[in-house]
């Protein structure tokens, strides 16, 4: 949450930093600020409001310095304004930084401070980070690149919490320092000028080449080198990583929002995802694994764990490791599972999903569970990202960048490799089942199948014309079909702000059925065939009781009485959930756009959950 960006080098600074906060506003929206510093002093400038409303502001104050921070905020301590907006200054303003993270003891540090004089403007955590780098700079003698280095080290060693920064100081217009700590950042390279970000987007199209820096890692940048050192301040090497993605991709193409153009690239990152992973007469390849028949069969339990959509889609992985491979699997909630001490030993796969790579709750999940002994696999759509450095393995979906907070193209892309995954796992196990063929020959399918989905989509953007007043919304399903249901429901949440909520179809007489009254919209998946006629009678109860239904289907349903039904291509029936969730997730997006919501960045939400 909350995206920070940085530049140095010849061009006007104030441009380059909007530009950038523009393409990570996904990140957070409240209030958005920035630094420029220009002759030996800070010109800071911070609003609440979108990052469009701040280069209003900045656009009019003829900012000439090629030296900038800037910030994107997403408030965890401190309502959205703009004094709690970052950069935050030190009481001198020799010191201007942006924080992405949570400082855990700044009550005790701000104590602290106000004894050795320093002042607070704000009610944020962050604003101790420069107040305290300016209290170890000003013990030192003399004031040097190197003093301003340590005085940052030193700092940041009494911060407890997350953390990304960058610090400016006035002392030293050249360079400008990074470092983090369970909170990720980027530093791009370019020719006669260097960047810094959050997230790989922002400055994609400046620059390909990026250094990932490591938790406690730092960076002093000057506009012609970028050096690094470890927390003994010791100079370190880090190797450049190529990023492949097409600028373009970060971009809206003529799209109304990102969410839509999202929802339409999916037949191409399911291709993508699908890669060389898969042919229908090989057997799977991941290189990246090479598992062997001995590691598997000593796997008597997997874990799943995530959070949100991936932790959905991990449901579905649940069902087809069980049912395909036999072996026993639990999915968690990563804020759970971290909490909970989960039995787990040298037996145990643990498999992660975070599309960002840099879900707090997560990562914490993977270290339990490595210090526990298990062996840890991340699923990650973002290469070099925190988790990918922490995990044993890692295997990477290919959905290219999920701008959008509500996530689409990132789920079924996870559901699509986790898929070819239980396949891999399946052929090295030696399991000789029929089924497997299937699945590989209609996960080939999928692109073609999203791509005739998508050609018309007119029936299901009417049907939320139609009904996108409605106050509640639930959705049902069994077995794979609950899975698209939660999912469908979180996606209407998310962006149309309605209270819907999901259950399995066959819990409704356990209790949520006293909530259905006359035209209560229920939502409901239909395709898994042995549970087809139990499934409907539960649609029934709900109609006697003067329910309105959706009803999403990849069957021909004669002599209904249902109020719509969406027709869904077929598919291998673990494969379902890929193509029964996207009617919903255009069902949520034309809600949203009905009730005239802002639907990339909705309310109280953030892409990339990086804080607890
Ligand atoms: N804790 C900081 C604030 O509230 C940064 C929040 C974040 O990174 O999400 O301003």
């Amino acid at each position: 949450m909350c995206g920070i960006v940085g530049y140095i080098g010849n061009k006007k600074a104030e441009p380059i930093l909007i530009e950038g906060l523009t393409k990570l506003e996904y990140r957070g929206y409240d209030s958005a600020g920035l630094t420029i510093l220009e002759k030996e002093n800070f010109k800071t400038i911070k609003n609440k409001g979108r990052v469009k409303q701040l280069s209003e502001i900045t656009s009019q104050e003829n900012l000439v310095g090629t030296i900038g921070i800037a910030h994107t905020r997403w408030a965890t301590h401190g309502k959205p304004s703009s004094t709690n907006s970052h950069p935050h200054n030190d009481s001198s303003n020799t010191f201007s930084i942006v924080h992405n993270g949570i400082i855990e003891n700044y009550q005790e540090l701000r104590k602290f401070l106000g004894e050795n004089g320093y002042q607070f403007l704000s009610e944020t955590d962050t604003e101790v980070i420069p107040n305290l780098i300016h209290y170890y700079f000003s013990k030192e003698n003399e004031h040097s690149e190197n003093t301003f280095l340590k005085a940052v080290n030193i700092a940041t060693k009494d911060l407890k919490g997350s953390f990304a920064i960058g610090v400016l100081c006035t002392h030293f217009p050249d360079i400008m320092i990074a470092v983090r700590k369970d909170s990720p950042l980027v530093i791009g390279k370019g020719d006669g000028e260097n960047f810094i970000s959050s997230d790989i987007p922002a400055y994609l199209s400046f620059t390909h080449q990026f250094y990932f820096l490591k938790d406690n890692e730092f960076a002093v940048i000057s506009k012609d080198s970028i050096d690094f050192y470890d927390t003994q301040l010791t100079k370190i090497n880090k190797e450049i990583s190529q990023i492949d993605w097409d600028a373009t991709s970060a971009e809206k193409n003529g799209y109304e929002d990102f969410m839509l153009k999202e929802i339409y690239e999916q037949p191409n990152s399911i291709r993508e995802t699908i890669g060389n992973h898969l042919s229908l007469n090989t057997p799977c390849q991941f290189d990246e694994l090479n598992f062997s028949k001995e590691f598997l069969s000593q796997i008597h339990k997997i874990y799943i764990v995530a959070c949100g959509t991936a932790m959905y889609a991990g449901l579905t992985a649940k069902t087809m490791l069980e049912n395909i491979c036999e072996i026993n699997t639990e999915v968690d909630v990563a804020s759970e599972f971290r909490y909970r001490n989960p039995l787990i030993n040298k037996n145990t796969l643990c498999i992660f999903i975070t599309q960002s790579g840099e879900t707090a709750d997560t990562i914490a999940a993977l270290k339990l569970a490595k210090s526990k002994g298990a062996t840890t696999l991340a699923v990650s759509n973002v290469e070099g990202s925190s988790i990918t450095r922490e995990a044993d393995f890692v295997t990477y979906t290919h959905a290219g960048p999920e701008i959008a907070v509500a996530s689409t193209k990132a789920y079924t892309s996870q559901i699509t490799l986790l898929g070819i995954l239980v396949i891999y796992f399946a052929e090295t196990l030696g399991k000789n089942t029929k089924i497997l063929e299937d699945m590989k020959k209609s996960i080939l399918e999928l692109p073609a199948k999203t791509e005739q989905l998508l050609s018309d989509i007119t029936e299901i953007k009417n049907f939320a014309h139609e009904v996108y007043q409605v106050k509640d919304v639930f959705f049902l399903g069994r077995g794979l079909d609950y899975n698209s249901s939660v999912e469908g429901s979180l996606k209407l949440k998310e962006i149309s702000y309605i209270h819907s909520e999901a259950f399995y179809s066959g819990e409704l007489k356990h209790g949520p059925i006293a909530l259905i009254e006359k035209d209560t919209l229920v939502v409901s998946v239909l395709t898994v065939q042995d549970l087809m006629d139990k499934s409907i009678s539960n649609i029934q109860e709900v109609i006697t009781r003067g329910a309105k239904t959706l009803i999403i289907t990849d069957k021909i349903l004669e002599n209904s009485n249902f109020t719509k039904i969406i027709k869904v291509p077929e598919t291998n029936q673990f494969l379902t959930p890929i193509l029964s969730i996207i009617p919903l997730q255009l069902f949520a997006y034309y809600i949203s756009k009905e009730k005239g919501l802002d639907v990339d960045k909705p309310r109280n939400l953030a892409k990339s959950v990086t804080v607890e």
